[in-house]
């Protein structure tokens, strides 16, 4: 069975554990987290990277920071991953969900003005695949409304728009390394503070709402409790885990992207003649080749494939199920305007493997061989 996902090893993260069990420093932000903090504050150009257990965790982080009370209203996709709409719902925030764009499945810029009311408090786009949403847009009507813009990057590193990495261009960006993504430690994952005013509080939510970050740095003589906050920092083993991968972002990227390039051209002739759909890139983006998915006439089209790749020992998977349409975004969240796109393409997308090391001319030989097998009334 070819499958779906496999994790990269670069291969010194043995090496780097090793030194943190000999260092008897265990606990968090000592020497591997701090290497990591420098690292991805250098590539995201944000002026502070904290490290945390999981994307999920810089989301919950996110919404403390953002100053969410019960009844405020996140704009945000429904086509995206549940944490995205949790953290806020945990605040007592409402996620309310706008309809996505067909070419790149983002949210749609256009759609997001008319969702605002006097309850909004932040914009959250989901870069999807590792496509950026168009920022230039969401930043523009956040400025003149005055709301936080918050990015899940969560499946965006090594990706940029106009040459700004994902996740380092609203008030706060969320990374995640969980292991299904391009760089991983396991679990993992990290929150991109962009906005200087942030900054202080960020660390207190961090370490249990405690001051100690200040302490630790000498400028104040004792820590104590001062906010609310939770313990959202990874422990060394997995930062040390995590800096053997960041060394390998810009060899990981080029290596996924000759297997997206690959699957891109192999479907080229089944796209022109409207077989499937492909992904989409606009010109503003870089990719990173996280995701390769083709999108299908209907959902039983989409079934079907996946089920026959299956017995051609390929694991496919499709996506989300919108939140919009799952019984926790029926209680905890609302629409805004039509979602029809939405509901549309998360019927008919379908995803392939992609992992460096994929025998991707097979898995190409098994998709051109089942779709070879459709036929025109058949669904
Ligand atoms: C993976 C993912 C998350 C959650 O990441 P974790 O690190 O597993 O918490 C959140 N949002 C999106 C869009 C994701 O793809």
């Amino acid at each position: 069975m070819i499958p779906f996902n496999k994790p990269y090893i670069v291969g010194t993260e043995m090496l780097n554990i090793k030194k943190v069990i000999n260092s008897h420093k265990l606990a968090g932000d000592y020497t591997y987290t701090k290497y990591c903090h420098k690292w991805l504050e250098n590539y995201t150009g944000c002026c502070k990277v904290l490290l945390t257990h999981s994307c999920t965790a810089a989301l919950e982080m996110a919404a403390i920071l953002a100053d969410i009370n019960p009844g405020d209203e996140v704009i945000m996709p429904s086509y995206t991953f549940v944490s995205t709409a949790n953290a806020f719902v945990l605040r007592g925030g409402v996620p309310v969900f706008v309809d996505i764009r067909e070419d790149t499945l983002n949210i749609n810029e256009q759609l997001i003005e008319a969702a605002i009311t006097s309850h909004t408090k932040a914009i959250v786009p989901v870069h999807y695949a590792g496509v950026a949403c168009e920022m230039d847009t969401i930043l523009e009507i956040a400025r003149r409304h005055k709301l936080l813009v918050i990015e899940d990057a969560a499946q965006g590193v090594g990706a940029s728009y106009k040459g700004r990495a994902l996740g380092s261009m609203g008030d706060l960006g969320t990374l995640s390394f969980h292991e299904t993504k391009n760089i991983s430690s396991g679990e993992g994952g990290a929150l991109l503070v962009n906005n200087p005013s942030l900054v202080k509080r960020a660390e207190i939510i961090r370490e249990k709402g405690t001051n100690r970050s200040q302490f630790v740095k000498g400028q104040v003589d004792k820590y104590t409790w001062v906010d609310i906050g939770s313990s959202y920092l990874p422990g060394e083993i997995v930062s040390a885990f995590l800096w053997a991968q960041l060394q390998e972002v810009q060899n990981i990227t080029k290596k996924r992207i000759e297997i997206w390039n690959k699957y891109h051209n192999a479907f080229h002739k089944l796209a022109q003649d409207k077989k499937i759909e492909r992904p989409f890139i606009p010109n503003s983006c870089s990719h990173n080749a996280h995701m390769y998915y083709l999108l299908f006439k209907n959902i039983k089209q989409r079934m079907y494939f996946i089920e026959s790749m299956k017995l051609k020992g390929v694991d496919c998977y499709f996506h989300y199920i919108p939140l919009h349409s799952s019984p926790g975004g029926w209680e905890y969240g609302r629409i805004h305007g039509g979602i029809s796109n939405t509901n549309d393409l998360s019927d008919r997308l379908v995803r392939l493997p992609l992992w460096v090391g994929l025998d991707v001319d097979y898995v190409i030989n098994q998709v051109l061989d089942v779709i070879s097998t459709f036929k025109e009334d058949n669904f």
